[in-house]
């Protein structure tokens, strides 16, 4: 045999094409590598050994044949995701496919700091696996997206305007006291991105995610590809300051600035205008439910947050130009005055060509967009071929 090196379809790359179509036969394989077919065989035995692949059919129907067709291997284990806004979080154990199995969602204010806020998350897993018979050991990876700006390839948060104690916490150290798997950290907005992207406008290369919560936050796809900026900061819209002369003194924001985006429409804004209006409001989700019963002061500031918000996306959109901005978030849910208010100011504001073929639509994965795309990140960095090569490479050693 020639260096394995310079073989194309490696054992991670075949992997690829099984988890990429679903179930494959070994004629099918042969083809689309341009492998042998025994070379085709010995990256199937080496996949089956590993527990990364099983036969797609019953044995009654070839018994004492090689099996022909593979599958992925899903129900070998379990991910954990979490997916965390400013005030709760979503939390979902899914098989290897992402397959929900079980989830909840945990009122948790990010402020609490990490230290905190990692116990409260990691008990609560460790819950959902009791409840489903499942040991930590089944746990091949974890998924956690953050309201604030990551660092994604140090598994940090950077600087974040708001997350008190979170900035450069080492969260995989942390992690790793409860549990030994790889851990992928995302910003929430990017993890509905890239979620949304992958899964309902794949062949789009321009897209803006739009994530409307407690806070305001931004994922941006480029070229086909989430784009992070130099530090991990791009998307930040909610903090884009802007004047709104019908509305007198700007805002106080969170972050120690006035004006922000967010301190005239997100969530937390939207329940302090509420209350002001005296209204019984005490969360975003309250105001949500309220805007959903039909309220009218309620109904007209949820408009007005969408223009305001329409303001600083028209300026996204005229720089980037995107094909789809998608809305999502808690707020999204009330979409309809929501949305015309949003429209209202972008199509006013923006110029024709940048919106010429722009669609303005809600995330399909509606509560599970943040999941779906942490779901995506974290399979994308667990199977990546090179990743998978490495480790069925060292299990042959300890083996050998
Ligand atoms: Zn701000």
């Amino acid at each position: 045999m020639t260096d394995q090196v310079d073989i194309p379809g490696t054992p991670g790359q075949v992997l690829a094409l099984i988890r990429a179509h679903g179930d494959v036969t070994r004629a099918e394989l042969v083809d689309r590598t341009g492998l042998a077919r025994a070379t085709v065989g010995a990256r199937l035995d080496a996949l089956q050994r590993a527990g990364l692949i099983a036969p797609a059919e019953m044995t009654s129907t070839s018994r004492g044949r090689p099996p022909s067709r593979f599958r992925f291997r899903h129900e070998g284990g379990a991910l954990l995701i979490a997916d965390s806004g400013a005030t709760g979080v979503r939390l979902a154990v899914t098989d290897l496919a992402g397959t929900v199995e079980a989830q909840s969602r945990l009122s948790l204010d990010i402020a609490t700091g990490p230290d905190e806020w990692l116990d409260a998350v990691m008990s609560a897993f460790t819950g959902m696996l009791d409840e489903l018979g499942l040991s930590g050991s089944a746990v091949h990876g974890i998924g956690l997206a953050l309201p604030g700006p990551v660092d994604n390839v140090a598994g940090m948060v950077v600087s974040p305007p708001i997350m008190t104690g979170w900035d450069r916490y080492p969260i995989r150290d942390k992690l790793a006291t409860h549990f030994t798997c790889p851990v992928v950290v995302e910003n929430d907005a990017n993890a509905m991105a890239i979620g949304e992207h992958r899964l309902a406008h794949p062949d789009v290369s321009s897209m803006l995610m739009l994530k409307l919560a407690t806070g305001i936050g931004a994922g941006l796809i480029a070229g086909g590809a989430i784009f992070r900026g130099a530090d991990g900061a791009a998307g930040d819209i909610g903090h884009i300051q802007v004047v709104v002369p019908e509305e007198g003194t700007p805002p106080q924001c969170r972050c120690g600035n006035q004006g922000c985006i967010e301190a005239y429409a997100g969530g937390w804004a939207l329940v302090r205008d509420l209350q002001d209006a005296g209204l019984e409001v005490a969360t975003v989700h309250d105001a949500v439910q309220l805007i959903a019963s039909g309220d009218p002061t309620a109904t007209r500031l949820l408009r007005r947050a969408g223009r305001i918000i329409g303001i600083a996306l028209s300026d996204a959109v005229s720089l980037l130009n995107p094909e789809v901005v998608v809305i999502g978030g808690e707020l999204a849910a009330a979409e309809n005055h929501l949305f015309a208010g949003i429209r209202e100011s972008v199509y006013a504001r923006s110029l024709p060509l940048a919106t010429r073929r722009l669609q303005i639509v809600p995330a399909a994965e509606r509560e599970l967009a943040g999941v779906r795309g942490l779901v995506t990140a974290l399979c994308d960095h667990l199977y990546e071929p090179s990743r998978v090569d490495a480790q069925l490479a060292s299990a042959a050693g300890v083996h050998a």
